[in-house]
C-alpha cells in the first residue's frame, strides 16, 4: 500500500519560500498596486486585473520543492510536468527531479520500489495509475488541485446514478484523461464521451435527436469515449462536466446545444444535467482579459507555456479582438519589427511581424498583457523589461 506523505513541514517552509521567491516580481507588484497601468515615455503597459499563478499551481510548486528538500537522498519522481511552464520545470530538474510518463497507464513504472517518492501533478492522474502506484507501495505526494478533485466528484456521482458523463475538454490533456477515468465510477461501469468544440457538440446533439449510424459516430469520436460505448443506449441520460481550464462562454454554449437536443427528444430536459466545473481562477483570468480588451490596447501579449490549456484559451479570446502575440517569455521579442510567437496553424513557434506602431517612437504604444495560471510574475517582468528596452526606455 502506498504511503501518502505531508511534505509541507514547518522546517522546510523557509527553503520553499526561498525557491518560490524567484517567481515573484517587485516591478509587477508595483504595477498592480498602481492600478495595473504603467505609463512610460512612449509606452503604456496595461496588465489584466488577474493573471499568472493561481492558488492550485502555487501549491503544486511548493509541494514539489518541499518534496525535494524533505526527501533529499531519495529518488523523487514526478508524473509528467508539475505544471505547464518550462522555467518551473527546468528548475525542478536542476534540483534532481526525475520524470515518469503520464500517459502510459503505468507502463515504464516497473523499476519503482517502496523507497521511491512519486509526486502526482496538479492535474491529477487516472484511477488506474494511482491504484498501480498504491500497489507498488511507493511514497505518494499528491499535489492534485482541489478544483480538479471537485470535477471528479461530479462525474463519479453521475456514474453512480447511471448517467453518462459528457466531458468538455481536450481528450489528450492529463486532466481530462484523469476525469474520464473517474467517470467510470467505483464499479468501472460508468460511461463517458469527451467533446472539444461546437462541431463535436453538433454531431452529438444530432445523434441525441435523431440517432444515426453507430459505427460512424464511434469512428468520429475514436479515442474520446469509454470502452464499449453504445450511443444508442448511453446517451439516454447525460451529465456535463468540463476540464477546469476551458472557455466559460464556449462551455455554456455546448451545454445549451445538448440541453436543447435532449429537450427535443424527450419533451423535457430531465435527463440532461450540467455542472460548470471551470475553476474560479480560470474564470477570473478570462473575465479580466475581457475587461482589458475593452480598454482597446494597440497590441496584446499573452504569456505562458504553449501547451498550457488555460493560456491558449486566453490567446484565443484576445486574438478574436486585437492583434495578439502568444509568447513564452522575453526571449521571443527579437525586435520592434519581429517576434517569435505561437502559430495556431503550424502549432509551433514562428516568426511574426509586429504592427508598424511598435517601431513608431513618435506615438505611445499601448500594450495589454496577461499570462496563464502557470506563468510566474518574473516572466511577465521580463517581457515588460524587454519591450521597454526595445523602445529605448531605461528602467531601473
Ligand atoms: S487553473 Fe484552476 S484547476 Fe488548474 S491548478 Fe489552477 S486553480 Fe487548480
Amino acid at each position: 500500500m502506498a504511503r501518502s506523505i505531508n511534505v509541507r513541514r514547518k522546517e522546510v517552509l523557509p527553503l520553499v519560500q526561498e525557491e518560490v521567491r524567484r517567481y515573484r516580481s517587485r516591478m509587477i507588484d508595483e504595477i498592480r498596486a498602481g492600478g495595473n497601468v504603467w505609463k512610460l515615455p512612449g509606452l503604456e503597459v496595461r496588465l489584466a486585473e488577474a493573471f499568472g499563478f493561481c492558488d492550485g499551481v502555487q501549491r503544486a510548486i511548493e509541494i514539489a520543492y518541499a518534496t525535494c528538500h524533505v526527501m533529499k537522498g531519495k529518488r523523487v519522481w514526478l508524473i509528467g510536468e508539475i505544471i505547464h511552464n518550462p522555467e518551473v520545470n527546468a528548475r525542478l530538474d536542476a534540483l534532481g527531479m526525475l520524470h515518469l510518463p503520464w500517459n502510459t497507464d503505468g507502463q515504464g513504472y516497473d523499476h519503482l520500489t517502496a523507497e521511491d517518492v512519486v509526486i502526482i501533478p496538479a492535474f491529477g492522474v487516472s484511477v488506474k495509475l494511482r491504484r498501480m502506484l498504491e500497489e507498488r507501495g511507493v511514497q505518494l505526494v499528491d499535489s492534485t488541485c482541489g478544483n480538479v478533485v471537485k470535477v471528479w466528484q461530479r462525474v463519479r456521482s453521475y456514474a453512480q446514478r447511471g448517467i453518462t458523463s459528457i466531458i468538455h475538454g481536450k481528450a489528450r490533456h492529463e486532466e481530462s484523461m484523469a476525469t474520464a477515468s473517474h467517470s467510470l465510477g467505483d464499479d468501472g461501469r460508468g460511461r463517458f464521451l469527451i467533446i472539444y468544440n461546437k462541431e463535436d457538440a453538433q454531431v452529438l446533439a444530432d445523434y441525441i435527436r435523431h440517432g444515426g449510424e453507430k459505427e460512424r459516430f464511434l469512428a468520429r469520436f475514436a479515442g474520446c469515449h469509454s470502452e464499449g460505448f453504445n450511443p444508442d443506449v448511453d446517451l439516454a441520460e447525460i451529465g456535463m462536466a468540463n476540464q477546469t481550464t476551458m472557455l466559460k462562454g464556449e462551455t455554456a454554449r455546448l451545454q445549451q446545444m445538448l440541453r436543447e437536443a435532449v429537450l427535443e427528444r424527450d419533451g423535457n430536459d430531465a435527463r440532461f444535467h450540467a455542472y460548470d466545473t471551470i475553476c474560479g481562477a480560470t474564470q477570473d483570468r478570462q473575465q479580466a482579459l475581457l475587461n482589458l480588451l475593452d480598454t482597446q490596447p494597440d497590441t496584446m501579449f499573452i504569456i505562458g507555456g504553449y501547451n498550457s490549456s488555460n493560456t491558449s484559451h486566453l490567446a484565443h479570446i484576445s486574438a478574436r479582438r486585437l492583434p495578439t502575440f502568444f509568447v513564452r517569455d522575453a526571449s521571443c521579442l527579437e525586435s520592434l519589427q519581429r517576434v517569435r510567437a505561437f502559430d495556431w496553424t503550424s502549432k509551433s513557434e514562428q516568426p511574426m511581424a509586429l504592427p508598424p506602431l511598435a517601431a513608431d517612437k513618435e506615438r505611445t504604444w499601448r500594450i495589454g498583457i496577461t499570462a496563464g495560471a502557470s506563468c510566474p510574475d518574473n516572466i511577465v517582468e521580463g517581457v515588460v523589461r524587454r519591450l521597454a528596452d526595445l523602445r529605448g526606455i531605461l528602467l531601473k
